[in-house]
């Protein structure tokens, strides 16, 4: 399988998040895809070649104008009031109810266009938003044309992001951008299967009134975890898009054995859906030792996962989204890889 990656990512680095009463380094960092790359290597996957270049035209079929150009503008803004170095981050956020729009002031923006404190901003994030776009998109096209899988390796991820809110380390919804690119293509159905251990509540809801773009999701419960308000069952849609929205909630602690009949029937409504394409929202958090999970999947688990799917014989794109384990996070990712390309 072709693997879609740039360098371009490094830049977004340094800047730390709150963990409940803690401020820590941010655990999306750029040695994510160091280790990711590595055991794709030791795994025999060295199809690996850098992304080509986009314009932000697809990016703006999914977000909202304003949201993309306060994405560009946020660091330079923020800079120019505070001097180099530190990061941006939102000192409060929108009030319901209320009409808001933002002014001139980059602490509007923040506020206006973020929903949590994990999307802070440095010099490099724009950077590293529009590599990830990039190796996206260029794994979209090789599938699109007619080589049966790829793997965009990005960062940051992308699932939480909706189409003009950033959070939860997520900016540009990679997965999202890439579905509206294929049926813009051409494609009539995509399915959207997201693993990783939190509900991508980005794609949800940018798709959430469309039945042409089934979302399909295995997470924690938000009843304990992250994001706490949305992937809860009876989320299925809405209008045109009823029936097109299916959550799997999981319990802490979910093993193997009762995560593989929940990957079951989200594959089955995937191939109930005739997708044209296939993108895999791959989060590998879902691993026991995880420092943001709270699943107990092991290691040789994330094998049988990328064998699940590859027997659904559907054209297929893999986007990279989450896992923080560093000393596991290669060889947990590169399991659902080779597990998928029949290893
Ligand atoms: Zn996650």
């Amino acid at each position: 399988m072709r693997v879609f990656h740039s360098n371009d990512h490094r830049g977004h680095a340094g800047a730390k998040e709150m963990r409940y009463d803690q401020l820590i380094p941010m655990c999306e960092s750029p040695d994510r895809i160091d280790t990711i790359l590595a055991a794709l290597g030791d795994q025999g996957h060295r199809d690996i070649v850098e992304a080509a270049r986009f314009d932000i035209a697809p990016v703006l079929r999914v977000h909202t104008p304003g949201f993309v150009d306060f994405l560009e503008r946020c660091w330079p803004l923020w800079e120019s009031e505070f001097g180099p170095g530190g990061f941006a981050t939102a000192y409060m956020f929108g009030m319901r109810g209320m009409d808001q729009a933002p002014n001139a002031s980059v602490h509007s923006m923040l506020s206006c266009y973020t929903f949590d404190v994990c999307v802070p901003f440095v010099a490099g994030t724009w950077t590293a938003i529009r590599s990830a776009v990039d190796a996206t998109l260029s794994a979209a096209a090789h599938v699109a044309a007619g080589n049966g899988a790829a793997f965009a390796l990005c960062r940051p991820p992308g699932h939480h992001a909706s189409s003009d809110l950033a959070g939860g380390y997520c900016y540009v919804n990679n997965a999202a951008v890439a579905a509206q690119r294929l049926l813009d293509g051409g494609a009539s159905r995509i399915a959207i299967l997201d693993v990783d251990y939190h509900h991508g509540n980005g794609t949800q809801s940018i798709f959430y009134e469309r039945s042409d773009v089934l979302y399909a999701s295995i997470h924690a419960t938000p009843e304990r975890e992250y994001p706490f308000l949305l992937g809860y069952r009876h989320e299925t849609g809405r209008g045109r898009g009823e029936g097109f929205n299916f959550n799997q909630p999981l319990p802490l602690g979910t093993r193997l054995e009762s995560y593989r009949p929940a990957l079951a029937a989200a594959l089955q409504r995937v191939r109930a859906h005739e997708p044209d394409v296939l993108i895999v929202s791959l989060g590998v958090d879902t691993y026991a030792k995880d420092p943001v999970g709270g699943f107990a999947l092991e290691t040789p688990d994330f094998v049988r996962i990328g064998a699940d799917i590859a027997a659904l014989n559907l054209p297929t794109l893999f986007v990279m989204e989450g896992g923080y384990a560093i000393a596991e996070l290669g060889v947990n990712t590169a399991n659902v890889i080779t597990g998928f390309a029949g290893g």
